[in-house]
């Protein structure tokens, strides 16, 4: 099963993909992870991209896009979160031979109940996992890391991504619409419950897709 997660900064994307792929057995692939890991390693990737992440705008598809390709070319089966991000990659993926995307989750939460969750949004800079700061004050995961801010999730950044997310990944919404693959599920309320909604949203295909198409 190929299924793709598009959402507006802030949907819960990151957390919502991790739980189906573990559910479903399928790899979890986020660019942002990917990004930012690359930068933390200060691999080439990492030098291209940095300026972009940092301030809140989409890595050029040069720099990206062959990346992701290169991934998803050898999974059988992904849940894809962050990408793609703007028409062109959209068709990009589309071109790509023996990666049709099976159906394509939509996480709708409007624009302030997004913002709210980022603002609060802490990282372990141990371990990496993700918290908000009105549940979490230490990390819940290693128990020991402390909790920092993402340094695109300062309002300044953020509002940003939110514009770029309008302008830019918006029409890739109506793009997957048009194409009859799109499923809306609202992502407000807690994390089970947009989780529950997602798998949902999912059982048909997953239930035809036990050959781990
Ligand atoms: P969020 O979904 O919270 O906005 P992500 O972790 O998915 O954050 O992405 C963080 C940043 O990584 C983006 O603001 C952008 O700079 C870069 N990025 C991630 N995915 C893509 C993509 N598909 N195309 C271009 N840039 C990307
Ligand atoms: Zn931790």
């Amino acid at each position: 099963m190929r299924l793709v997660l598009i959402g507006p900064p802030g949907a819960g994307k990151g957390t919502i993909a991790e739980k189906v792929a573990a559910n479903h057995g399928l790899a979890h692939l986020s660019t942002g992870d990917m990004l930012r890991d690359a930068i933390g390693r200060g691999t080439p990737l990492g030098a291209k991209a940095k300026e972009y992440v940092d301030t809140g705008r989409l890595v050029p598809q040069e720099v990206l896009g062959e990346v992701v390709a290169e991934k998803v070319r050898q999974l059988d089966g992904f849940v894809l979160d962050g990408y793609p991000r703007s028409l062109e990659q959209a068709e990009f993926l589309a071109a790509l031979e023996g990666v049709d995307v099976d159906a394509v989750i939509y996480v709708a939460v409007g624009e302030e109940a997004a913002v709210g969750r980022l603002r609060g949004r802490r990282v372990c800079a141990k371990c990496g996992a993700v918290t908000h700061t009105e549940t979490a004050e230490t990390c819940g995961n290693c128990g020991s890391g402390d909790l920092v801010a993402r340094t695109d999730d300062r309002p300044d950044t953020l509002k940003k991504r939110y514009g770029v997310y309008m302008r830019e990944t918006e029409p890739v919404i109506e793009y997957y619409r048009g194409r009859g693959v799109l499923r809306e599920v609202d992502g407000t309320g807690s994390r089970e419950e947009v989780l529950a909604r997602v798998e949902a949203a999912i059982g048909p295909i997953a239930a035809c897709g036990d050959d781990k198409r």
